[in-house]
């Protein structure tokens, strides 16, 4: 998959997409990434990118022209231009799964008061990653970037490890434990050390549900449920009544 940043912070970019399971997919061919300079486009002598608002109000805005010359140096290109924005709709696993599907990307990052409003008639999608602001959209971008990238085939040293993730099933992911057996006290679950791969998947589809009903009860409205996980719902419901009944809750 190949990936294209305009950023007026390229080198924000090395660490990230160079260490870990970035630097790994780039350095199988998996990913082939790039940051562009938008300062590149800049035309005057001092290499102007922003300027200030219409109408005053403070912070500086960048510049449509110059954001457009920088896009149009990556295109005709068959690809998302994706602007990171706290605007865009809410990003998510169901919207990096679909991002994963196209062969190249190209993320625009703003900065400063944002992006003139006429830059968004080049972008096809507009993407925020949650209800906050940030200075610029580089971090944004890399987060982008690696929740899609991990989904490339692949990439994960066992496939199950992203099909079985929290969202990837509609649901969270239950508990992990590994060695030690017993740490201050507390043990390992017996199933997951009785060597019963049904009754472990069993306990852990069961987990899945109680952690996402305790924690994201939303997810469970559009979350594909069986009649048995429908039944282990019940009777969390149940033992909750009974806790809160009991004033344990
Ligand atoms: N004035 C803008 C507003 O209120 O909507 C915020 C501008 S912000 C300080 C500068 C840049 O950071 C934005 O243009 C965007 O690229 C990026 N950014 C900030 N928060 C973001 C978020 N939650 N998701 C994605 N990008 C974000």
């Amino acid at each position: 998959m190949q990936i294209d940043v305009l950023t007026l912070f390229p080198a924000m970019f090395e660490g990230p997409l160079s260490d870990s399971m970035m630097g790994a997919a780039r350095l199988r061919g998996l990913l082939d990434f790039q940051a562009h300079d938008i300062r590149n486009a800049a035309e005057d002598a001092h290499r102007s990118v922003d300027d200030t608002p219409y109408g005053g109000g403070g912070g500086m805005i960048l510049r449509v022209d110059v954001l457009t010359r920088a896009l149009e140096t990556l295109q005709p290109a068959e690809a998302p231009v994706i602007l990171l924005t706290p605007q865009g709709r809410t990003f998510s696993h169901q919207i990096a799964s679909e991002l994963a599907t196209h062969d190249r990307l190209i993320l625009v990052c703003g900065h400063y008061e944002g992006v003139d409003e006429r830059f968004r008639h080049y972008v096809s999608d507009e993407i925020s990653i949650g209800d906050y602001v940030l200075t610029g959209g580089e971090l944004a971008a890399m987060v982008v970037i690696d929740a899609v990238v991990r989904l490339q085939p692949g990439l994960l040293g066992a496939e199950h490890a992203a099909t079985q993730d929290s969202f990837a099933t509609g649901l969270l992911e239950g508990p992990h434990y590994t060695r030690p057996r017993e740490f201050r006290g507390e043990s390992v679950p017996d199933v997951l050390l009785s060597g019963h791969h049904a009754e472990i998947e069993r306990w852990r589809r069961k987990q899945a549900l109680r952690r996402t009903w305790e924690r994201r009860p939303e997810l469970l409205k559009t979350a594909p449920l069986s009649e048995e996980d429908a039944r282990l719902l019940g009777e969390f419901a149940r033992e909750w009544s009974l806790l809160r009944l009991a004033g344990e809750r």
